[in-house]
């Protein structure tokens, strides 16, 4: 089965071509600067990639665009749009009325609509790539997956804020959490690799990316998560300052005379790693810079792992155990130097990470020692092929 996995941005739309059967990508590609210019970059498996730049004044020009070179004579990896057997969506906000993923139809379309005040950057923008598609592809099955769903199954005294319940009541404030859908895939795969799929299980799920979170998982279920309302919450990340004193807000407003709109945008978009260092968000350059002995590019590696460290400690106190503990994403995958400096913390729960089998990069490893206590493992994530077989499953 073709399925096609979307991922819209409010002027982007990332997607895959999966033949399900196989789980191998057919093609995948991007469309960047969407209602500004537009440009695609589409890569058939085994092809050259090709790159064009092309008017997009909306998402569903965007979208017509990929269905072409999917189809074209020289870029194509099908014959026509018939060789599409369903769509996988991508979909940030669930809210609380999605715990896992659905069939969209119109009913499905305005209950989504309705989380919109919980995500307003990023569901509008998966909105529209739904009826675009939906306007290009008129019988084609479509699957809404959510990256807050997998968190739905956390219990009340994680997920609440201690803040008056009525802001939970009128206006449904809580934590949601997000990566839902890598934590998922990621955690399954661990039980696998554990034998405890169908068995009483502890995990902690690190994803480090530009975007980092990390989840507890108990028997498969996620029990707590460090984000929150809006995935500014938690570890320090690329440019987020993850969790920090919300009187930070007015106090930088006051001082500097700035919106509200104006210090979320410091918080969000010139904070973390990025902000502290005066370097960069990523980490790569950021190991550059900490090697040829920049001190602030030093100290935002050390918070980094510290603050991940600690979460690990809460969600081990929280689930009282732990079975394993996985990497994933791009810096959780990547960068066994930060992997080292969060296994470092760790030694008081018997892990021993084994430094060789640590120099491992983009590859499902063990990294600690036969005798440690509890395992730590690199898994890489795969959002787009874990959307292509929740579609499968809903639509079979
Ligand atoms: P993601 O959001 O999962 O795509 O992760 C992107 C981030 O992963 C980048 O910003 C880098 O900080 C990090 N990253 C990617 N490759 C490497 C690498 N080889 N070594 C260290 N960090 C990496």
């Amino acid at each position: 089965m073709n399925v096609f996995v979307v991922n819209c941005g409010s002027s982007s739309l990332k997607y895959q071509l999966i033949e399900t059967d196989s789980e191998k990508v057919v093609a995948k590609g991007i469309c960047e600067r969407i209602g500004i210019d537009g440009k695609l970059k589409h890569k058939p498996t085994g092809k050259d990639e090709v790159v064009k730049e092309v008017a997009m004044p909306d998402h569903k020009a965007a979208v017509a665009y990929v269905l072409e070179a999917l189809t074209d004579e020289n870029s194509g990896v099908i014959a026509d749009l018939s060789e599409i057997d369903a769509v996988g969506h991508r979909i940030v906000h669930g809210g609380e009325k999605f715990a896992s993923s659905v069939v969209i139809t119109d009913d499905i379309i305005s209950a989504i609509e309705e989380c919109n005040d919980l995500a307003p950057l990023h569901n509008p923008a998966n909105l529209i790539g739904i009826a675009a598609c939906r306007e290009l592809m008129k019988d084609v099955p479509m699957v809404g997956v959510f990256d807050t769903a997998f968190h739905q199954t956390m219990p009340k005294k994680a997920f609440m804020y201690g803040l008056a319940y009525e802001y939970y009541e009128e206006y449904k404030i809580r934590k949601y959490g997000f990566h839902g859908t890598s934590h998922s895939f990621v955690s399954k795969r661990l039980l696998e690799i554990l034998n405890k799929t169908d068995e009483p299980s502890k995990v902690i799920i690190c994803h480090l990316g530009n975007g980092s979170s990390i989840t507890a998982v108990k028997d498969g279920k996620s029990f707590d998560t460090s984000m929150g309302f809006t995935p500014l919450d938690g570890l320090i990340m690329g440019t987020r300052t993850g969790s920090i004193d919300p009187a930070v807000v007015q106090y930088i407003a006051d001082k500097k005379g700035y919106t509200i709109d104006q210090v979320m945008n410091v918080l969000n978009k010139e904070s973390g790693v990025d902000g502290l260092s005066g370097v960069s968000s990523d980490f790569r350059d950021l190991d550059e810079a900490s090697m040829a002995g920049n001190e602030r590019a030093i100290l935002a590696l050390e918070m980094f792992a510290y603050r991940a460290a600690q979460y690990i400690g809460s969600y081990v106190a929280a689930m009282n155990g732990i079975d394993a503990i996985a990497f994933t994403a791009g810096i959780g995958e990547n960068d066994d130097k930060v992997r080292a400096a969060i296994c470092s913390y760790l030694g008081y729960l018997g892990i021993t990470l084994d430094v060789d089998a640590n120099n491992v990069r983009g590859k499902e490893a063990l990294i600690t020692t036969a005798d440690s206590k509890v395992p730590v493992y690199t898994i890489p994530t795969n959002e787009e092929l874990a959307i292509a077989r929740e579609t499968v499953a809903l639509i079979s």
